[in-house]
């Protein structure tokens, strides 16, 4: 792993980025911190508040557990019949290959998780993960999940990817990564060579503001140049990115970089993460509000991860309700229009 310096509350503090408050003590202890180098940067021009500062520093409001939040919010340990793996879907699965992270984000759904003390599934825990993925042909599709995958060095994912590549009913290999926004060096043509070395890959980017994909131009690039598709995912985070200036300049941004954003999450109920919470309707009205302004292709759904491991399901808006014989069909602006159907 390159360039990941932060990983302590004395980091931080030393850095100058968070203060030296003794309460933070307890956060750290609960839930991992870390920044890379490029983080770290980013931080200190948006001057220590703003979207930045609040997805990675950490608080005291983190230690506000509420009752409904979960340590598993939604339920992967109901759906891992071997370590690192999450079947939930018929078609396709997590792979957990490792549970470390270049960054560690304070909404993060899997904190309970993640952190500096999960390494990587051992190679025989890998091995058998693959096997589950080899006597399953069910599976269309293994997704690189985590922690985030992209920690890996190419010279350990490359065999990875070559072992999927060998099982004939996987179609494709999809990675979940937030590298290519928070450490854009790690992103090497030996790595995209790893990656390219198995099944069709398609890349989803985990970022939630514009200002993340400063600096991030090239990397992205050079990913979609070497023929990887992308989409993004992004998580609707209180004071982050729940206002339609910020999700409107998110999606232009990614498009223009040719990503497709993909995902919208409804923030899951992971512990400590109350401060972040936007509620169902205010995410359903800020995707109306975006639905006729912008361009389509810019749009993602909006999705919920329904908590105890039931799936994932579009939250909405919705735009048609039957009435009588008719539907009742809202336009852009809000208007009912009655159509048959
Ligand atoms: C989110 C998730 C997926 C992927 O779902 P898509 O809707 O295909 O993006 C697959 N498996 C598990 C266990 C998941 O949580
Ligand atoms: S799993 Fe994703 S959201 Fe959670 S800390 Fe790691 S990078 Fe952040």
């Amino acid at each position: 792993m390159s360039s990941t310096s932060l990983r302590t509350l004395d980091a931080l503090v030393q850095a100058e980025l968070v203060p030296g408050d003794p309460e933070l003590v307890a956060v750290v202890q609960r839930f991992a911190v870390g920044v890379t180098e490029h983080v770290a940067e980013q931080l200190r021009q948006e001057g220590g508040a703003g979207p930045l500062a609040r997805q990675y520093l950490p608080t005291v409001a983190e230690l506000d557990i509420q009752p409904q939040e979960r340590a598993d919010p939604i339920g992967d340990a109901a759906h891992a019949p071997v370590p690192g793996i999450v079947h939930r879907y018929p078609d396709r699965v997590l792979l957990k290959a490792v549970h470390v992270c270049p960054v560690y984000c304070r909404f993060c759904f899997r904190r309970e998780q993640v952190g500096p003390d999960g390494e990587m599934l051992d190679r025989a825990a890998l091995d058998a993960a693959v096997a589950y993925i080899a006597e399953n042909p069910g599976i269309r599709e293994v997704i690189l999940s985590g922690g985030d995958p992209l920690v890996m060095s190419p010279g350990r994912l490359a065999p990875l990817v070559q072992s999927i590549g060998a099982l004939p009913h996987v179609d494709l290999l999809r990675i979940h990564t937030r590298v290519p926004v928070v450490d854009p060096a790690h992103i090497t043509p030996e790595l995209i060579a790893a990656l390219k070395g198995g099944p069709t890959p398609w890349l989803v980017l985990h970022v939630n503001h514009a200002s993340e994909l400063v600096g991030a131009e090239q990397a992205i690039a050079d990913l979609v140049d070497a023929g990887i598709p992308m989409l993004s995912q992004s998580v609707l985070l209180a004071g982050v990115n729940d206002e339609i200036s910020a999700l409107e300049e998110l999606f232009r941004s990614l498009l223009k970089l040719r990503v497709k954003p993909y995902y919208l999450h409804q923030g899951d109920q992971a512990e400590g993460t109350g401060h972040f919470r936007v509620p169902i309707a205010k995410g359903q009205a800020l995707m109306r509000a975006l639905r006729g302004r912008v361009s389509g292709m810019a749009l993602p759904t909006y999705m919920l991860d329904i908590p105890g491991g039931f799936g994932k399901v579009p939250v909405g808006p919705v735009y048609a309700k039957r009435d009588g014989e008719h539907w009742q069909v809202l336009d852009p602006q809000g208007k009912g229009h009655q159509v048959p159907g």
